[in-house]
């Protein structure tokens, strides 16, 4: 693969795989939902050269928009923002949650009323926490003319004014474990993340 050709949604899902930022098998959710798989990130983008390779794929992707600046919501779309922000020689800022739980910019960041931002994520589960970052954007007279992900785990249901482009959707399975077949069938259930 050269770095001119595109990733295609299983080359990403490849990617994933092969840095362990996606297991197969029977896990325990932080919800404490049981799924047949995994998803964590933050191990595909633990390699700079990945995470570069992906922020690029979305700014190709994202092709000819021609965005102001990349914001992203700490802590998990702040590496893959910075990479699309690079990739599209723009700057990057991200939002923080305040006290009270809403995501805000803080560190100086600031935005105005000329600004075209693309919203970047690392994964999109419900759209919640893409549209507070919208909310901000918006909040500064700016405007949102893109929301990017890695992965779209919604399964279609995460709706945004402005277009989506995910690199690869993801259904992640969760049941609650009286409903487990995985439970059912007597396989090993794992917590990922815990130390054995
Ligand atoms: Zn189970």
């Amino acid at each position: 693969m050269t770095d001119s050709e595109h990733l295609n949604s299983d080359q990403v899902l490849a990617l994933f795989r092969e840095s362990s930022a996606l297991l197969e098998g029977h896990f325990v959710l932080s919800s404490g939902l049981h799924s047949s798989r995994y998803l964590q990130c933050a191990r595909v983008l633990e390699d700079p050269a990945r995470a570069e390779r992906l922020g690029r794929e979305l700014r190709l992707r994202l092709g000819m928009l021609k965005p102001t600046v990349v914001v992203s919501p700490a802590l998990g779309g702040v590496i893959i923002g910075h990479e699309v922000a690079r990739a599209f020689g723009v700057r990057h800022v991200f939002t923080e949650r305040d006290a009270s739980g809403h995501a805000v910019l803080r560190r100086g960041f600031a935005l105005n009323a000329t600004d075209r931002a693309i919203v970047i994520e690392d994964v999109v589960t419900t759209g919640l926490s893409t549209r507070e970052v919208m909310d901000v954007v918006r909040a500064s007279g700016a405007d949102v003319i893109a929301v990017g992900s890695i992965i779209d785990r919604s399964g279609g249901q995460a709706g945004f004014p402005v277009p989506f482009t995910p690199l690869a959707r993801l259904d992640v399975p969760a049941k609650p474990p009286e409903s487990c077949e995985l439970c059912r069938a007597g396989v090993p259930v794992v917590k990922p993340g815990s130390r054995k």
